[in-house]
């Protein structure tokens, strides 16, 4: 249930990026989330909606974003992705295995509306 602060930093970051480039709202923001990163797209949509009224983001849409787990293999050397929770080698079973990704939360990008629209 960290979405809450995350949306209140994540709206922060929109209104430094908005002032640096003297742009009066935001347009859209897209989040890049890794499936273990325990937070909940549904959750984190209707946070942004609620918090947005009245921040330079009230007009943005959230995009989102959503990463697969990928592990590396330490015995095969391969690639995998696997499901949530489980990081044995999909190919030769071993529990040796390093996790690539799915645990992100990034802001990938920002879009400003300039003061012209
Ligand atoms: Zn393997």
């Amino acid at each position: 249930m960290h979405e809450y602060s995350i949306v209140a930093s994540l709206i922060d970051v929109c209104k430094k990026q908005a002032l640096k480039a003297n742009a009066s709202s935001v347009k859209s923001v897209t989040l890049r989330i890794g499936r273990l990163s325990g937070i909940e797209p549904h959750f984190m949509q209707s946070c942004f909606d609620t918090f947005k009224e009245d921040t330079i983001c009230h007009d943005a849409i959230l995009h989102m974003n959503i990463v697969a787990v990928k592990i590396f293999c330490l015995t095969c050397k391969k690639e995998h992705e696997v499901k949530e929770n489980n990081f044995f080698c999909p190919s030769c079973k071993s529990g040796e295995t390093k996790m690539l990704q799915g645990q992100e939360m990034l802001v990938e990008s920002i879009e400003i509306l300039g003061n012209n629209g």
